[in-house]
């Protein structure tokens, strides 16, 4: 992603807007993207919905949190910008409102290893960071730690964060991690589904190999 042009990324980042919506991951302007440009990143408008967004409107934050008169960024975007600064090898981050991510992150727990496929996202479960009002610097420290060490957090009492090396992947990973929270909801009808343990979610990424299957 590195060498992409701005206008490029422009129309990426536009493209990957409309998809999110369109995997039902976002509804009105509750889901913020951003991809890494240079020193800064590029970013959705506050106020962003699948009907106004577009390649001109994206705002481009630099390493300094300063953007050009206009447009303002996502309220979220020091969120963005954090989670950049702490993990060099992520060039994508997916923020959204989505049900069944909102449904678990709404008990402020961690989603368990009840599936091989948590393991997709780095750790033995996804990690949910305590509620912290958004937009604030709290928040954006609470994710970027949590994203230092695993693909994906939730956030208590809020949503979802995932991250990627790009944003076809951090898409992928929020789509994944929406239907797992789905299907944990649905086992857990019964009680408390079964947990995998650590040497098996070892074992399942070992197998998967590092292009981590299921992405
Ligand atoms: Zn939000």
């Amino acid at each position: 992603m590195s060498g992409q042009s701005e206008k490029e990324a422009r129309v990426a980042l536009a493209d990957a807007y409309r998809r999110v919506v369109d995997l039902g991951l976002t509804e009105l302007s509750s889901g913020n993207l951003s991809m890494r440009l240079g020193d800064g990143m590029l970013i959705s408008p506050a106020g962003a919905d699948r009907d106004n967004i577009s390649e001109d409107r994206l705002v481009l934050v630099d390493r300094d949190g300063r953007w050009e008169n206009g447009l303002k960024p996502s309220s979220e975007w020091q969120l963005h910008a954090q989670v950049y600064r702490s993990n060099p090898r992520t060039s994508a981050v997916v923020h959204t409102h989505s049900d069944n991510c909102v449904a678990v992150a709404c008990h402020c727990r961690d989603l368990p290893p009840f599936h091989y496929l948590v393991g997709v996202f780095g750790g033995d479960n996804v990690p949910c960071v305590p509620y912290s009002t958004f937009g604030s610097d709290t928040l954006a420290k609470d994710v970027a730690d949590a994203l230092e060490t695993h693909y994906a957090c939730l956030m208590a009492n809020h949503g979802m964060t995932a991250c990627g090396p790009t944003l076809d992947i951090a898409i992928s990973l929020a789509h994944r991690l929406e239907i797992l929270c789905r299907q944990y909801l649905l086992a857990h009808r019964m009680g408390e589904p079964r947990h995998l343990s650590s040497e098996d979610i070892a074992a399942f990424k070992e197998r998967a190999g590092p292009t981590g299957y299921g992405r």
